[in-house]
């Protein structure tokens, strides 16, 4: 799924919005696009190529967004690396599911502290029980990532945005 990296009226990192959210930011005039891809989109009247990066022409004053990013399967995949955080397989992101590490069956929430990349046999042995239970083990306790370690970790991807300093 294509998310945008929005900017701040100074520059600075805000948020990763979904490219609908990112095109009424364009389209309302609340932002300008600063970096594409080479990817066009299409529409009707014509055509323009994907934003990849916007900055807000106002101030906006949180930051309570840039720390707290809301836990999505792709973002856990970006946080993750792509990587099944039980035996480090790399199927790609088609093929790696979502594993809840306490059980949603045992009152495990969706949270970026209950919430891995998974692949599919580690996935199927795990089953509804704790990696304790499975004799599994986790190569990294999950943690909330910020939006700038996710941005940094999408970097292979979204080149672009290393130009904004976002480097880590
Ligand atoms: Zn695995």
């Amino acid at each position: 799924m294509a998310e945008v990296l929005i900017l701040n009226a100074s520059y600075e990192p805000l948020q990763l919005v979904s490219l609908a959210r990112a095109m009424r930011l364009i389209v309302t005039g609340k932002a300008e696009v600063l970096e594409t891809t080479d990817r066009p989109l299409r529409f009707a009247t014509g055509a323009m190529a994907e934003p990849l990066v916007l900055r807000l022409f106002t101030y906006v004053m949180t930051r309570r967004r840039l720390h707290r990013p809301a836990v999505s399967r792709g973002r856990v995949f970006t946080r993750d690396r792509e990587a099944c955080q039980y035996c480090g397989a790399t199927p790609g992101r088609a093929r790696l599911t979502l594993d809840h590490v306490l059980p949603r069956a045992q009152g495990g929430a969706t949270t970026w502290e209950n919430i891995v990349a998974c692949c599919g046999p580690c996935n199927a042995r795990k089953a509804d029980r704790t990696p304790e239970q499975a004799g599994m083990r986790l190569r990294s306790a999950p943690r909330q990532p910020t939006v700038l370690r996710l941005v940094s970790a999408d970097l292979d991807r979204h080149a672009a945005w290393a130009r904004y300093g976002f480097c880590g």
